[in-house]
């Protein structure tokens, strides 16, 4: 029931109607007995500095920040924590309350941390130096890139459609480690992928290929089989096996889906706002149930 005791965060971004997170916040708030709501707030481009106004303005705990404001409303903010600084991206604001009552902003982004730890359940060790494929250079290929600098892996290559994208990319990431020399970006084609694959020892698809309603759409060629010593991660995560995932079982390498990486920063914006832990069991089973009924509307 919302009453005037109900603490409100909610989602910006433009579209927001196919997110999960609703679900997964407003089921562990259910879970746990918590008086919170999530709500979805789809902010049209060249509107979200009156949009986080607005949050302060009406008492919002926080919120997400999603396509395509990641980057704009840094600079509404007060303050920024050091991932949100150095990836020049911000996907969770906590509003906090000075004691006259304004509203003081932080901006955070659980990308590269929800990444990380999503690998790390998956069963693979970034820290123990071994090599990375990362396909994409958007976003969430940068939040990928940095998570696994800071972690300790070893060589890194990155592959993408529009090559000039990638180098851009691989030059801004390189001065956060001092294992930056070993980044590198290539043009992605059938044949960088499968060689720059065979000789890695994980390879992470962090382009939109194989999301609803292309699930048939595949980073990797149909007529080579996945390398079996690969660990394959994918952050699409609708649907929750993608072709990619599908070809990865079928030759019998190891994957890992896109949703514990969601459901890692949903904990760790959840824990933020509240201040309690997060059940990622809930979380997750709220973001599966969600998924189904996504896929039975397309
Ligand atoms: P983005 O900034 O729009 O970047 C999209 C990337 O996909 C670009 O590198 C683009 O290449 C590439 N791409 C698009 N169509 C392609 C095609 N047909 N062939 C080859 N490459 C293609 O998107 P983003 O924010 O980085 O997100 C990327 C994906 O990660 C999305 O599916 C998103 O849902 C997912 N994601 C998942 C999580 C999670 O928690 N699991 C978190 C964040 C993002 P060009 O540069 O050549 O256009």
């Amino acid at each position: 029931m919302i009453d005037g005791h109900t603490q409100m965060v909610g989602l910006i971004g433009w579209p927001v109607e196919h997110s999960l997170s609703p679900a997964m916040h407003n089921a562990v708030f259910d879970a746990l007995g918590l008086n919170w709501r999530y709500v979805p707030l789809p902010v049209p481009p060249g509107h979200v500095e009156a949009a986080v106004h607005g949050l302060a303005a009406l008492g919002f705990r926080g919120a997400n920040v999603t396509v395509p404001h990641k980057q704009a409303v840094r600079q509404m903010l007060n303050s920024v924590g050091p991932s949100a600084g150095q990836l020049g991206a911000v996907n969770t604001i906590v509003i906090g309350r000075d004691e006259d009552g304004s509203a003081r902003l932080r901006g955070h982004n659980t990308d590269a941390t929800g990444f990380v730890g999503a690998l790390r359940e998956g069963g693979y060790e970034p820290e123990g130096g071994g090599r990375a494929v990362v396909v994409g250079a958007g976003g969430a290929a940068r939040a990928v890139i940095f998570g696994l600098l800071w972690s300790g892996s070893g060589e890194i290559v990155a592959l993408n459609r529009t090559p000039q994208r990638a180098e851009v990319l691989v030059s801004d990431l390189r001065d956060f480690s001092d294992r930056g020399f070993r980044l590198h970006a290539l043009v992605l084609t059938a044949e960088t992928l499968v060689e720059s694959a065979r000789a890695a020892d994980l390879l992470v698809n962090a382009t939109t290929v194989g999301m609803w309603p292309h699930a048939e759409s595949s980073i990797w060629p149909e007529s080579v089989p996945v390398p079996r010593h690969l660990t394959v991660f994918d952050l699409v995560y609708n649907p929750l096996e993608t072709k990619l995932l599908r070809q990865t079982r079928e030759s019998g390498a190891h994957s890992i889906d896109g949703l514990g990486m969601l459901v890692r920063q949903g904990a760790i914006a959840f824990e933020m706002w509240t201040g309690e832990p997060a059940p990622a069991d809930v979380m997750r089973s709220a973001c599966e149930r969600a998924l189904v009924s996504t896929c039975k509307l397309g």
